[in-house]
């Protein structure tokens, strides 16, 4: 079973997204047991200075194609040329991060190749399906996050999935492969240009769920924007981030940008703690891979101390003083 990922730069680090490496690993480990290829396709202006990191995971193979003319995303300009680079290899599989450019570019590559396209996948395998072979099977919430459904492309090929960045786990040992790469020619068309860019203002990122080892994470049950100064306060006190559910969110207590859960992060830090938060699917989705996982709630059937490693029955505005209080002693 042979497998294609789409590899991403970072335009403003210029160097792999987490998500490509974190795909090549997921198709290494679909193809690997049938013998598989896993190659990964690239186009942009230069190849990402860590390419050879692909290698470390798992990827057997990088098609890539560089031109100054893609320094800026050209969705008919991208289509053109990964749609060759995978027509080349017929694969079974092609695994999209589901960051904004894979959000675009997929769905025009699966229609064209008439294909399906399973968008934000949670799981992947692979398994018998009657008489059609080993098939993807390709796993992702549905109907507002209330049921997982299970999607499959038994007729058609290739196999199109999109998965955001954190979802699929890194091993600490991963196969590592002899760098191979090989430049794919394209007769570059000036029409597949469509747009032209005057500036490109990067967006400022208020919030670093990646490097976070802690996540303090506060939901509706904290009560106020003001009282959420508490949740920074312990995120700060043990050197973390500060998450939230949507709820607190729309509430207006904090920022998007700290959403965690189905549409905001997926976050798997080392020690999750969750402040009148209910533990809603939508949420656990975000949260629910974390090492550690400490919840804070007045209600003693809230949904979350379901997931919880250790659970305090109580007021989070009560709480919350009391860890500050002794981290603070504890110094
Ligand atoms: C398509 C879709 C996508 C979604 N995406 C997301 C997502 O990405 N992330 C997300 O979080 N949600 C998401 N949701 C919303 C999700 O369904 C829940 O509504 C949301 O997670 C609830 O947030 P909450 O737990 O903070 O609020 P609630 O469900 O209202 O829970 C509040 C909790 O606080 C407790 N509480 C109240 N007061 C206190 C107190 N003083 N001290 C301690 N505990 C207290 C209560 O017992 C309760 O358990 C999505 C929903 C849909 C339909």
């Amino acid at each position: 079973m042979k497998s294609i990922v789409f590899i991403e730069k970072n335009p403003v680090t210029g160097k792999l997204r987490n998500v490509s490496i974190e795909l090549t690993y997921k198709a290494y480990s679909l193809s690997k047991p049938l013998k598989g290829e896993v190659i990964g396709v690239f186009a942009g202006d230069a190849l990402p200075e860590d390419t050879d990191r692909l290698f470390q995971y798992g990827l057997d193979r990088l098609l890539y194609f560089t031109d100054e003319r893609l320094k800026h995303l050209h969705s008919i300009a991208y289509k053109h040329i990964l749609k060759a680079m995978i027509k080349s290899e017929e694969p079974d599989i092609v695994l999209f991060g589901a960051t904004h450019t894979g959000r675009d570019i997929a769905p025009l590559i699966a229609s064209s190749l008439k294909t399906g396209l399973t968008a934000d996948c949670t799981q992947l395998y692979v398994e018998d399906y009657k008489d059609k072979g080993k098939i993807l099977f390709q796993v992702r919430p549905a109907f507002g996050g209330n049921i997982l459904a299970t999607i499959i492309t038994p007729d058609n090929r290739p196999m199109m999935a999109s998965v955001r960045e954190g979802v699929m786990l890194l091993p600490e040992k991963h196969p590592n492969h002899p760098v191979k790469m090989e430049s794919f020619p394209v007769d570059f068309n000036e029409s597949w240009i469509k747009s032209e860019f005057l500036s490109v203002v990067p967006k400022v990122k208020k919030v670093d769920f990646n490097s976070a080892q802690t996540i303090v994470s506060g939901g509706a049950g904290v009560g106020s924007a003001d009282n959420f100064r508490l949740i920074r306060e312990l995120a700060n006190a043990l050197g973390g981030e500060v998450g939230a559910s949507r709820a607190a969110v729309d509430f207006g207590f904090v920022d998007k940008d700290h959403q965690i859960g189905q549409t905001g992060s997926v976050v798997r830090p080392k020690l999750y703690i969750a402040c009148g938060i209910s533990g809603q699917i939508q949420h656990r989705a975000g949260m629910e891979e974390s090492q550690k996982i400490i919840a804070i709630n007045k209600d003693p059937e809230a949904p979350i101390f379901k997931i919880a490693h250790m659970g305090v029955v109580g007021d989070v505005n009560e709480i919350i003083p009391v860890m500050l209080r002794y981290l603070k002693e504890e110094g």
